[in-house]
Formats: structure tokens, sequence, C-alpha cells
């Protein structure tokens, strides 16, 4: 039997800066460019096989202007699950989290700590990312989009677990 095509929606939420771009770029081209446009939000569709099943990512790699402005309705009404994205050098993107958190339904997450090759400029640590994802009841890894292909593919894969998930209950 041929199985159909599963369709996910993933919104990515974070602070300016933080490398929502370069996660979402890596993911869906292995490739890290460095620079990207800072003042478009970007729709990708992308199909991928995950855990041997294709699925069709539909990606919104958000743009917020500033620290202040949190995902619009209308993006978290789209989306079908959020990558809230962090840099582990900087502390007020970690706190931007927690305000966006606030305002999204109950829906899947996976939490990111990104810029994890920066660990010289290192101003949230291992464990505070832990106990937030535990908090939200969420998977939580430390990534660096600068450096890895494979652990910036394992967040996608896992968001989308989850989505199909809840969406099978
Ligand atoms: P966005 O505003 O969240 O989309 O952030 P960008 O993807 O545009 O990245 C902002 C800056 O951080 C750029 O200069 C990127 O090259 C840099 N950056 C992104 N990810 C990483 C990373 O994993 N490590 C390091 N060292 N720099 C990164
Ligand atoms: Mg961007």
């Amino acid at each position: 039997k041929k199985s159909s095509l599963s369709e996910v929606k993933v919104a990515v939420v974070g602070a300016p800066g933080v490398g929502k771009s370069a996660l979402t770029v890596r993911f869906l081209t292995r490739r890290y460019i460095g620079e990207y446009d800072h003042q478009a939000e970007t729709r990708y569709k992308h199909e991928v096989l995950v855990d041997g099943e294709p699925v069709l990512f539909e990606i919104l790699d958000t743009c917020p202007k500033g620290e202040d402005e949190l995902p619009s309705n209308e993006t978290l009404n789209w989306a079908d699950g959020c990558l809230l994205v962090y840099a582990i050098t900087d502390r007020r993107s970690f706190n931007y989290i927690r305000r966006a958190k606030q305002i999204l339904s109950d829906m899947p997450l996976v939490l990111v700590g990104n810029k994890g090759d920066m660990v010289h400029l290192r101003q949230v640590s291992t464990e505070e990312g832990e106990i937030l994802a535990k908090d939200y009841e969420c998977w939580f890894q430390e990534v660096a989009a600068a450096e890895q292909v494979q652990q910036v593919g394992e967040v996608f894969h896992e968001l989308c677990r989850e989505v199909l998930n809840a969406r099978r209950k």
C-alpha cells in the first residue's frame, strides 16, 4: 500500500539574529551560507523522508522586526507546530521564547538552542534550556547551524514526528 504524503506546517519562531534563517536554509539545502535576508518572512515547501515516510514540510521562517514583535495570530493559527529558537549566546533571545510561549496555543513544540559552536560567548546554560523544555513538555536540543547538518535535520524531524503523533490522537 502506498502511503499518502503528510503535510506538516512549521513556524520557525525566535528573536532577531538567533539563526532562524540559518537553521531553515541548512535543513533545506544542507548548506550554511552565513548571511540571510533580514527583512522578509519566507515560506518554503520541502519534501523529505522522515522515518522512511514522505512528508511535505511547509516552513515559515518568521522575521520579527525587533525583540518586542511576537509571532502574529495568523502565523500561530496557520502552524501545526513551532520550532522555538534562541541563541545560547543571547540571554534576551531566551527571554523572547518565554514571551512567545505565552501566546502559543497548545501545539507541538521543539526548543532549540542555536549557536552551540560559540561556547566561549555562552550566556544560557544547557541546563536552563533543559529546565525550560521540561516546563513546556517539549523536546530540546542545542545545535549549531554553522557546523552541523545532521542535528539540524533532527530537530525538524522531531517536530514533524510530534505533529504527526498529535494528529493521530
Ligand atoms: P535570524 O534573524 O534568526 O534569521 O538569524 P540569521 O539566520 O539571519 O543569523 C543571524 C546571524 O547569526 C548571521 O550572521 C548568521 O551567520 C549567524 N549564525 C546563525 N547560526 C549560527 C551558528 O550556529 N553559529 C554561529 N557562530 N553563527 C550563526
Ligand atoms: Mg531570518
